[in-house]
Formats: structure tokens, C-alpha cells, sequence
């Protein structure tokens, strides 16, 4: 006789150990607790379309959330709303765009305060590495962030500072001694002082204004700090395929770094981007075709790790401040509901089948910051998961998203791949009803269950 679960998903095809194949998940508890090729009995049985896979809930390291403190760019609730809407299980905060920034002990506790009963999917946060709390990271890293964020150049906010040579020094010593991981914006102020140029409405003359060696130098700077003191890094947002070559070659000497890059760098490029249209104005900055390309051929070669949106929105105020000046809007694209089909669309255009997509965007992030029940369907992991129609078609309209600003830059796009139905621990989820949305769990890195 067999179990009776709580409930059972019925999938032609499931994304599991990195292959599709027939399954019936057993869930009770939250939990995946029997996969079969039988049949499985259960209180509820949920029976996929022909046209639908079953894959594990993305994990998406890189949002900013900017609550509290800046709600009016996103906030908690809409932004796990959004999450949950494109298949998103699991989001890590940034550090910075919420006042406070997650740069001490009380800022992280006012966060989770702020976030819990607003959460729709489970949520970890990074801290923050600034000079004001260098040598004081330790009690962040106790009260369980997954790492920490610290920017090599202005970070575009006055509370969040940026560490010169020395102070990345310091952090990468601290870190090591920690057995933490330091998050880094990769880009030298130096290079971009002596870049700075009225570009206006120009996009290429923003780009020139953030060259390719802006990210090199920096990203030399923490291989030569990794080296020398041992501590794990992690390069957000990698822009420019340049710096790649100096990746490898560190990772290849058994460096302890890792790499992302972002749905945008590898959807859109500089060709296609429209002088003025500042809501394609991003942190390093989206560059040119060949670029993207070679973005593509270093994540199949396995030089690059994981792909995460870096949802980072703001206002239609803010996003068009300068009527088209790429200087002076705010950068930052919103496209936390978006990228799995985002980056699905481009990738089968490119012949790269979902469940290498998939480890890119959901298994890998996870292995990232330590998730080992989330990213897979496994016996043991928990239930959070996705219905994903592959094959469907849509065209983005910026106000239809769950995102609090109707701005983006994938407006307009016609996209391949549609969510359409996450849990979250064998719960359901309904992003755009009106049920109460604490459904989600606070993790922490030092909770060994995770
Ligand atoms: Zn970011």
C-alpha cells in the first residue's frame, strides 16, 4: 500500500538531477518526500498540462528589495509578489537602497521586522561591508547573512560608502577569518573619474563613460586580494567579458571566486539599446553584441557560474530624470518576474536547452549561498516549486507586472516561457490575489537545516 500525501504533482516532465524525465512528487510537510515513476495517492493530486514542465523554484541572489526606507521603488510585499509571479522561490536582499542599510546588527533586525509579514516566498539577506563597519562584521555574520556586499566605487546612495584598495584588504581579512563571502561591485572609481563625460542622451557615450577596464582593474584587485588572503569572493553583475580571461586564469590557480552575470547582459545589447531610453541604464552597463556573446559562450564553458536579475527598480520619476540623460537617471533595471523567460527566450534562440538555463538560475544560486533544499527537486528539499509553460508566448507590458514601478527594460518584448503556478512548500501561491502574503520563511546562513 502506499502513502497517502498531502499532495502529489503528476508531471509528464520534471526537471530532476538535471535532466527531464516522467515523475509523481509526494509532498507532506513542505516537503518532497517520495519521487516515483508510479502512481502516488494523495489528499490533492495536481496534474500538469501536456504543454507544462515541473521544474525547482528559481533562487534569485541579487534583489533589491529597498525596504524600508525606499518603498516607493519596491518594498517586501510587491517585490515577492513578482518573484513568485516568475517562478522565483527564494530572493537574498541587498544590502543597500533601504534606509537602513544592512550594515549592522540593528539594521538587519529592522529588516526581517519589516519583511515578515510581508513576504510572499522565503527570504535571506546579504550585509554590507562599508568602511564605518569594517572590523565589525562579525555579529552580522552571527545573526546569519549569506556574505557580504561591498562596492569598490560609488555606490549612487550617500549611506552605503565604497572601500578604497586598503579597506578591500581589510574586509577580504576579515572575511577569510570569518569563513564568509564577500559580494563585490566591481568597478574602479579611478577609471570612471577619468572617463566621466556629458554624454547626454548618447547611450554609447555612457557606456564609454563605464568602460571594459573599469571592470578589469577592479576585478584584478580582488583576484590579487583574494590570493593574498584566502577569503571566497564573488564578482556581482559581470558585464565585460574582457575581465574574463583574468577570471580564469584565477580560478584555474584554485582561487576561491565565483561569477554572475545578469539577465540583461545577456538579453539586450548596446546596438539595440535607443539614445535617451535611460530605463536600459544599468551598473556596469549593458555593452555590445560581441559581449554578449562572449557572456554566453563563458557561462556554457562554465567561466561564469550563475545568472540572478539584479532587480534593482526605482521610480518612473527617477528613471527618466533628465529627460533621457543617461547621467542623470537613475541606473537599475526591475526584472525580477521576468528572467527566467527573459533568459529562456535567448537562450533556446541560441540551442541551450531549460535544464541548463535552469542550473544557471535555480540549482546554482542555491549551491551559491548554501541553499542545499532549495534549486532541486529531491527527496529531502523542500516543495518550492514551478509550473513552467515553455512554450508560450507573451509580450512584457510594464504595467501588467507585480513590480511596484511600471518601468523596465524588457517593455515591449516578445517572450518565450510562462509561469504558471509556483509553491512554495507545497503551497500554493497566489501572487495576485489578495491573500494575506506571510507565507514565506526568514532563512539564515547559520541555520544548518538549510
Ligand atoms: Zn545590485
Amino acid at each position: 500500500m502506499t502513502a497517502q500525501h498531502e499532495l502529489v504533482i503528476r508531471a509528464a516532465s520534471a526537471l530532476i538531477d538535471g535532466a527531464f524525465r516522467p515523475a509523481e512528487l509526494g509532498i507532506a510537510g513542505g516537503t518532497i518526500v517520495a519521487i516515483s515513476t508510479e502512481p502516488l495517492e494523495g489528499d490533492e493530486v495536481v496534474t500538469l498540462a501536456r504543454d507544462e514542465v515541473l521544474i525547482a523554484g528559481l533562487v534569485d541572489t541579487h534583489v533589491h528589495v529597498n525596504d524600508p526606507g525606499r518603498t516607493e521603488w519596491e518594498g517586501f510585499e510587491s517585490a515577492t509578489r513578482a518573484a513568485a509571479a516568475g517562478g522565483v522561490t527564494t530572493i537574498i536582499d541587498m544590502p543597500l537602497n533601504s534606509i537602513p542599510a544592512t550594515t549592522t546588527l540593528e539594521a538587519l533586525e529592522i529588516k526581517r521586522r519589516v519583511a515578515a509579514p510581508q513576504q510572499l516566498i522565503d527570504v535571506g539577506f546579504w550585509g554590507g561591508a562599508v568602511p564605518e563597519n569594517l572590523g565589525a562584521l562579525r555579529a552580522l555574520h552571527e545573526a546569519g547573512v549569506f556574505g557580504f556586499k561591498a562596492f569598490l566605487a560609488p555606490s549612487g546612495v550617500d549611506e552605503f560608502g565604497f572601500l578604497d584598495a586598503e579597506q578591500l584588504e581589510r574586509a577580504l581579512k576579515e572575511i577569510a577569518e570569518l569563513g564568509s563571502v564577500l559580494i563585490v561591485h566591481a568597478e574602479d572609481p579611478g577609471i570612471l573619474d577619468s572617463h566621466a563625460n556629458n554624454g547626454g542622451v548618447d547611450y554609447h557615450r555612457f557606456v564609454e563613460s563605464r568602460p571594459d577596464e573599469a571592470e578589469i582593474t577592479a576585478i584584478e584587485r580582488v583576484i590579487a586580494g583574494v590570493r593574498r588572503t584566502g577569503a571566497r569572493a564573488h564578482i556581482l553583475h559581470l558585464s565585460s567579458a574582457q575581465a574574463l580571461p583574468a577570471l580564469r586564469a584565477a580560478r584555474s590557480e584554485g582561487l576561491p571566486i565565483t561569477v554572475e552575470t545578469c539577465p540583461h547582459y545577456l538579453t539586450i545589447a548596446e546596438e539595440q539599446i535607443p539614445d535617451g531610453a535611460t530605463r536600459f541604464k544599468c551598473c556596469p552597463p549593458i555593452r555590445d553584441d560581441a559581449n554578449r556573446d562572449a557572456l554566453w559562450h563563458a557561462l556554457l564553458d562554465g567561466d561564469i557560474d550563475i545568472v540572478v536579475t539584479d532587480h534593482s527598480p526605482a521610480t518612473v520619476e527617477l528613471k527618466t530624470r533628465g529627460e533621457g540623460d543617461f547621467q542623470l537617471a537613475w541606473g537599475g533595471i526591475a526584472g525580477l518576474q521576468l528572467g527566467l523567460s527573459a533568459v529562456w527566450t535567448e537562450a533556446q534562440r541560441r540551442g541551450i536547452p531549460l535544464e541548463t538555463v535552469l542550473g544557471w538560475m535555480s540549482r546554482g544560486p542555491a549551491d551559491f549561498v548554501g541553499l542545499t533544499r532549495k534549486g532541486r527537486i529531491a527527496v529531502g528539499a523542500d516543495a518550492d516549486l514551478a509550473v513552467f509553460a515553455p512554450n508560450e508566448t507573451y509580450t512584457v507590458r510594464a504595467a501588467e507586472l507585480l513590480h511596484k514601478n511600471p518601468v523596465t527594460a524588457y517593455d515591449g518584448r516578445e517572450l518565450r516561457g510562462v509561469v504558471r503556478q509556483t509553491f512554495l512548500r507545497g503551497v500554493a501561491l497566489a501572487p495576485r490575489s489578495a491573500q494575506s502574503p506571510a507565507t514565506g520563511h526568514q532563512l539564515s546562513a547559520t541555520d544548518n537545516s538549510r
